[in-house]
């Protein structure tokens, strides 16, 4: 995901300690890598907390928050994200597919 600051993000699950709720929308105000292995991207959306735990939500690994509390990008989703849009992009390579397929069947019953 290509993250922005001034981004327009919404939150795609509630967070366990009640910080935010699934559908709560947010404008990014930093991002920066997670200090674990997995690269993921870290979204400041605005919260602090001073040494409150932030973990990792892939390897477990935590570390603690300096002021600002970071959350993964894994729990959001860009604002103008539309999901019926993607579903139609997914979906229309694969009919191509099949229809592709039936037009070669048809084609070659044809020349028998
Ligand atoms: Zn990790």
């Amino acid at each position: 995901m290509n993250w922005y600051i001034g981004q327009e993000i919404v939150a795609i699950e509630s967070h366990k300690q009640g910080v935010f709720k699934k559908g709560d929308t947010f404008i990014i105000k930093g991002l920066k890598n997670s200090i674990c292995t997995c690269k993921d991207v870290s979204i400041d959306i605005g919260k602090t907390s001073i040494n409150h735990l932030t973990e990792c939500q892939n390897c477990g690994v935590n570390w603690k928050n300096n002021g600002t509390w970071w959350f993964s990008e894994k729990r959001f989703a860009p604002l103008d994200y539309d999901i019926s849009e993607l579903t139609d992009i997914l979906e229309k390579p694969i009919e191509h597919g099949v229809d592709k397929l039936r037009e070669l069947a048809n084609n070659y019953f044809e020349t028998l």
